[in-house]
């Protein structure tokens, strides 16, 4: 994180002591597998890596889009690895994995948007962890329903994507992206296969206002979002978009509450709350796995 001014006393992290962080590394590395955890130098990756989880980040470590937040490299990408699927599976088993959350890098190069390479992926891990929750948090294809189709018929437990920010900061924080396809990227999956939990997130401290927080989380309850996080935009580097406001943890617990009133099913808000931050809890608390 670009210390480029002081962090509030929130944001200070204690650093975890388990000396399993390096054994988690290491496991990827064999494995040849990226994180996105690694790759957008998540602030929780000490933390998670402690604990043994890890967010697979698939098709490969360069987007074809170049989002001002985000920390993974941006380019031409490479081919996809047909032998990743089996890897995923075998590294989610190594850990113990009861709660898989598997992401990728967008590849808007493929004509599928990497929608099959997905697919392959959930029945690598089911063939492997029959009885694991397996989370999917995907780019938004370009809105391509016959990709999001193949995701479906895969049958992931929950189908996360991330509105990332309020509609008017889109031109700035995701030039490539459109929030209406966002949404209806999160519709239509809900219409596939309406027992697939949809989940979607946004970041804070971006220069939003509340009451355009409040309208994003109603325009997803409005597609039938189940699942809501939310929480501090960090920069990664001087490269990156500054952050303009450090968000108070009370404010972020207003939040969670005006999302429970509003019936996402789970909330997580917090500072450091990322798309797969403690992602395990929702499937342990509420789909009771
Ligand atoms: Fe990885 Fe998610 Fe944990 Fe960050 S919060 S380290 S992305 S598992
Ligand atoms: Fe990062 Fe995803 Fe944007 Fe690519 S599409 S730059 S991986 S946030």
């Amino acid at each position: 994180v670009a210390r480029h001014r002081r962090l509030p006393s929130w944001l200070h992290k204690r650093l975890p002591s388990c000396g399993d962080i390096e054994a988690t590394r290491r496991l990827l590395a064999d494995l040849h597998l990226n994180t996105v955890c690694q790759s957008a130098l998540c602030p929780n990756q000490g933390e998670c890596f402690a604990r043994r989880t890890a967010t697979f980040m698939i098709l490969g470590n360069t987007c074809t889009r170049n989002c001002r937040f985000c920390a993974v490299e941006h380019g031409r990408p490479e081919t996809v690895d047909q032998d990743e699927p089996g890897r995923v599976a075998e590294a989610a088993r190594r850990l113990g994995l009861k709660h898989v959350v598997v992401t990728s890098v967008t590849r808007d190069d493929l004509p599928d948007g990497g929608a099959g390479h997905f697919a392959a992926t959930i029945a690598a891990l089911r063939a492997v962890l029959p009885q694991a929750y397996i989370e999917v948090l995907t780019p938004d294809f370009r809105g391509d329903e016959e990709a999001l189709a193949t995701v479906a018929r895969a049958k992931p437990d929950i189908f996360n994507h991330n509105v990332e920010t309020v509609p008017r900061l889109y031109p700035m924080v995701r030039p490539q992206a459109d929030y209406r396809r966002s949404l209806q990227v999160l519709k239509k999956m809900k219409e596939l296969d309406p027992a697939i939990y949809t989940k979607s997130g946004l970041m804070v401290g971006l220069g939003e206002t509340t009451d355009e927080v409040l309208q994003v989380m109603a325009d997803l309850r409005s597609v039938d979002c189940d699942i809501l996080t939310t929480g501090q935009y960090l920069r990664p580097s001087a490269g990156h978009l500054e952050i303009k406001e450090f968000v108070t943890p009370e404010t972020f617990a207003w939040y969670a509450e005006k999302g429970r009133e509003m019936g996402f099913l789970y909330v997580a808000a917090a500072p450091f709350v990322r798309s797969s931050y403690h992602a395990a809890e929702f499937s342990e608390k509420v789909a009771g796995k």
